[in-house]
């Protein structure tokens, strides 16, 4: 075979929303960087988040191109560029940006066809792609940027079904099956687990379509969570490959880190981050799609300027419902110096990094997790949806490295609700917690930096992500070969 027939072409297929786009973005990125020739499937303004990093990597030799798609805008009732799920301000326009998405689907089989790859990389939130895969004869993994802890932990409710038998919601029962004695209650269960609705049959689809995938990418590393990398393997029967943690990797060395254009408001965050002493400033931020009620927002501002440490806390516009306490806030966290808002999108990535930054409080997202894990921060936690839950409890309970803030109540934001308010005492009570200087909140930051090494490591020529990463692309080398063969024969 020529060298270009044995080149192994592969495509992403993200799902626009940032916590899914931006590790497989990420992972595209490191696939070209090792010799594969990567095309990204995406739409116009989602392409935009990150089309710099593309161009500057194929510039430097990388074998990578993005092909655009048409969202469609008009069909699905949407202004021109809403194309992402973090767009959303309600749940009707969530509802059109999905559909929006849907439609897409004859167009991007289209192009598999006409592309050809000799595998796809597929988010879990099209099913349909093992199907494609199938059609090509060639192999479809599946990524979701979570961790093994989460995947087991759903696993085993959905199979053992613990939480049928309760006497309440609030009960708390352990989950079956796992190594360690993790405790939740049902109020912390996902969406459509507790009561069956139509969700709960796309879910269905989706955990079929891993089962019948090749195998499964998995943004983590193996010393971070190796007895649950293991049980995932044994039980489910699934590939599985650990390259992560991604945005560490690629983002290695470049000291502007990914994205934010904004260079203005970055060199001014960065002056008020130079000012502080190592350690010291928290980091609050709730994600891409978080959505606080304003009654939540205002016991937060208090217990952070209560429990008297420095912080930067990124706010979205659409938190605010109109009100001014947040930019009366602003003003006085300004006079004071002790606290800094970011309004909408914060440089995480670059904030984590910084000598200044001491900890985070965090909803528990995987990606920021992995950042934060890799900044070797401690973290205060608190989850809001989806498997945020069990990411809490790997950190508690597992790690050691968290301090629950004490969410109760697992709710996507279009329905979250004033009586899930976390009071300013037990804000402050954590935050003193966290970056205080108690044996046990130095223990705790001993133990993130551990991990934070580990992490660095795995990433390293002959660390376990890099290793796992390598010996993938020579596997689908190898069958790319075979079927070569096969097709002669
Ligand atoms: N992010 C960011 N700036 C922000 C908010 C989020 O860069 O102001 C990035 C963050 O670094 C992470 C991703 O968006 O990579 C969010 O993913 P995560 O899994 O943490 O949470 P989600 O947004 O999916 O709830």
């Amino acid at each position: 075979m020529d060298s270009q027939s044995q080149q192994l072409n592969v495509i992403f297929l993200p799902y626009p929303t940032p916590g899914h786009m931006i590790p497989m973005i990420d992972t595209a990125r490191l696939f070209a960087k090792h010799g594969a020739n990567v095309t990204i499937i995406t739409t116009h303004a989602n392409a935009s988040s990150f089309q710099k990093a593309i161009k500057s990597d194929f510039n430097s030799g990388h074998p990578i191109k993005t092909q655009l798609i048409h969202f469609p805008s008009a069909q699905a009732g949407l202004p021109d560029g809403v194309e992402n799920i973090k767009d959303a301000t309600s749940s009707e326009i969530l509802g059109k940006i999905i559909h929006g998405i849907e439609m897409l689907k004859d167009e991007i089989e289209l192009l598999f066809q006409k592309l050809q790859p000799d595998c796809i990389v597929s988010d879990m939130f099209y099913p349909w792609t093992v199907e494609s895969a199938a059609k090509l004869s060639i192999p479809r993994l599946y990524y979701y940027s979570t961790s093994y802890f989460s995947n087991c932990s759903a696993h085993f409710i959905r199979k053992y079904k613990p939480h049928e038998d309760l006497v309440s919601d609030t009960q708390i029962f352990s989950i079956p099956g796992l190594p360690h004695n993790i405790q939740i209650t049902s109020l912390q269960l996902q969406e459509g687990v507790m009561t069956r609705n139509e969700l709960s049959d796309y879910f269905d689809a989706i955990y079929e379509s891993e089962g019948r995938s090749y195998g499964t990418l998995y943004n983590s590393f193996h010393e971070l969570e190796s007895d649950y990398e293991q049980l995932y393997k044994n039980t489910m029967g699934i590939k599985a490959w650990s390259v992560g943690p991604v945005s560490t990797w690629i983002n290695k060395g470049d000291v502007q880190k990914r994205h934010n254009e904004d260079l203005v408001v970055e060199s001014k965050l960065l002056n008020w981050l130079n000012s502080k002493p190592d350690d010291s400033v928290l980091y609050v931020s709730f994600g891409s799609l978080t959505k606080l009620p304003h009654a939540q927002l205002v016991e937060l501002a208090h217990g952070l300027e209560n429990s008297r440490h420095n912080f930067i806390w990124v706010v979205r516009r659409k938190d605010e419902d109109g009100e001014s306490f947040l930019e009366d806030f602003e003003e006085r966290m300004k006079e004071s110096k002790k606290g800094y808002i970011i309004w909408n999108w914060a440089p995480q990535v670059l904030i984590l990094d910084h000598p200044a930054t001491g900890g985070i409080v965090t909803h528990c997202g995987w990606n920021s997790i992995l950042e934060s894990l890799s900044a070797g921060l401690s973290m205060i936690t608190w989850p809001m949806f989806a498997e945020q839950f069990y990411n809490e409890k790997l950190l508690v309970d597992v790690l050691k490295i968290g301090v629950p803030v004490g969410s109760k109540v697992n709710k996507f934001w279009a329905s979250v609700g004033e009586d899930a308010v976390v009071k300013r005492e037990e804000i402050a009570k954590a935050v003193v917690l966290l970056m205080g200087s108690e044996e046990e909140s130095i223990e705790m930051r001993r133990r993130a930096r551990k991990i934070g090494d580990a992490a660095k490591k795995s990433i390293e020529e002959g660390g376990s992500s890099y290793n796992n990463l390598m010996q993938l692309i020579d596997e689908l080398k190898s069958l790319k070969i075979s079927r070569g063969l096969e097709k002669t024969n």
